[in-house]
């Protein structure tokens, strides 16, 4: 793949709508060196072949790298086209040293249910900057997947540099 495809993939993945897609991940780099993002795909296969055809030839330049961890990557997650994506098999990815940690994975209503630690962080963090009590309503669904957007930017965003508005981090990742 072009590296021209793969930014636009890229950019793509983290443009859509989680509302309109059926899941996602958070991802970063453990040096912090790269934005950690949310990307969304409309099936566990696209969002497989996201992490192994996009994610990780930006991460391992070297072709002898990038094809040790390609088989170690594809082994971690290769019941989760099947079984879901669990948080055993994001264990399994993230102990792929290719230098990039995946610190979420599911659909949107996973993240909305607060049922793990990663998802209480981001929801305790949104109703902090709304002012509010914890929970969404499905009101507030829209300025929650905006918030998402912007939550844990490198660039100065709550997650890495002191903000403006108080917001504690929601990121101890
Ligand atoms: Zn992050």
């Amino acid at each position: 793949m072009i590296v021209d495809d793969r930014t636009h993939r890229d950019a793509f993945a983290k443009f859509r709508n989680p509302r309109s897609t059926k899941v996602g991940y958070h991802i970063g780099d453990e040096l912090g060196l790269c934005q950690c993002e949310f990307k969304w795909f409309d099936s566990v296969g696209d969002l497989i072949h996201h992490v192994l055809n996009v994610e990780l030839p930006s991460f391992a330049y070297d072709q002898d790298d990038q094809d040790n961890f390609r088989r170690r990557i594809a082994r971690a997650l290769r019941w989760v086209a099947v079984e879901g994506l669990s948080e055993e098999a994001r264990a399994d990815l993230n102990q792929v040293d290719w230098g990039c940690t995946m610190y979420w994975w599911g659909s949107l209503e996973d993240l909305l249910s607060g049922k793990t630690q990663f998802s209480r962080e981001v929801l305790g963090s949104f109703a902090v900057k709304r002012g509010g009590g914890s929970g969404v309503m499905a009101v507030e669904i829209p300025a929650f997947v905006e918030f998402l957007r912007c939550c844990c930017k490198s660039d100065g965003g709550p997650g890495k540099a002191p903000s403006s508005d108080n917001s504690p981090p929601y990121t101890r990742h």
